[in-house]
């Protein structure tokens, strides 16, 4: 189903979905025996809004090679119910799971920067109290992300920024932060040149890839239709772009995501 031409022991992890969403809702199982299939050892599965947190913890309870996120999203924020934070500290102190999806979207037709920046900086300080590593959303709002991170007295001890849309002149900025970067499938269309020039910047111990599947598939594929057995052809063309071989980044990336999520079970499963 990819182009995959690797051979030999493939070792990937994909830091980013989401296996609640869209067709993988009821398609879940054929979609991890072909992730699997793929290479895939490890898929880092977030939850978006309090909906579906026990759904999602459920999955990771389920499949040992799921690793679980728990998270309000900017685009859930407006329906956030009164007691949405105490439920959410009370699953993050039950359960070994990171932050995330959370973060800023200033791309949103209606805007409510306030509110978003209110409830992010919530959950970055509830990831600090546990020392969960969290996972950031972040669009047309790179600047500011900056600006309220670097001002956190305790930041959590990991932090990434998912399917980077960024410049490659935030890269370092970020880096310097102590933000892990990760590549999604944007790369694989060649018209997205902010993208393919940033994923090139991205220092090794800091680089991670993602499907954020069901979203953001590789160029031919359904955009809706995207699932971590594609997560090979990200590889393929970040280390086309990176001049590097194929089995080494997804090698590294694997070893950096095993690393982020260990507090999570991340180290649990592959090499
Ligand atoms: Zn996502």
């Amino acid at each position: 189903m990819t182009d995959w031409n690797l051979t030999g022991n493939i070792d990937l992890v994909d830091a980013h979905c989401h296996l609640q969403d869209g067709f993988l809702r009821h398609g879940l199982e054929p979609a991890l025996i072909r992730a699997r299939a793929a290479g895939v050892r490890m898929m880092c599965c977030n939850g978006t809004h309090q909906g579906d947190w026990d759904y999602v913890l459920g999955l990771g309870r389920r499949h040992p090679d799921i690793c679980i996120s728990l998270g309000l999203h900017p685009w859930y924020v407006g329906e956030r119910g009164p007691r949405w934070l105490e439920r959410l500290e009370e699953l993050v102190a039950d359960h070994p799971v990171g932050i995330g999806e959370i973060g800023l979207d200033n791309a949103l037709a209606e805007r409510n920067d306030s509110e978003q920046e209110e409830v992010f900086l919530a959950q970055m300080e509830l990831a600090a109290r546990h020392d969960r590593p969290v996972t950031i959303h972040c669009r047309k709002a790179f600047g500011r992300l900056a600006d309220l991170v670097g001002g956190m007295a305790k930041r959590p001890p990991f932090m990434m920024l998912h399917a980077y849309a960024g410049s490659h002149e935030m890269v370092p900025v970020f880096e310097k932060l102590g933000f892990h970067i990760s590549i999604c499938a944007s790369i694989t269309r060649t018209a997205n040149r902010k993208a393919r020039q940033a994923c090139a910047r991205v220092s090794g111990g800091r680089l991670l890839v993602e499907s954020d599947s069901p979203a953001i598939a590789p160029v031919g594929v359904d955009f809706e239709r995207n699932e971590p057995a594609y997560l090979p052809m990200v590889v393929e063309v970040l280390a086309e772009l990176r001049g590097e071989r194929a089995e080494d980044v997804a090698a590294l990336t694997a070893a950096n995501a095993r690393e982020f999520f260990r507090c999570c079970g991340g180290g649990r499963t592959g090499s």
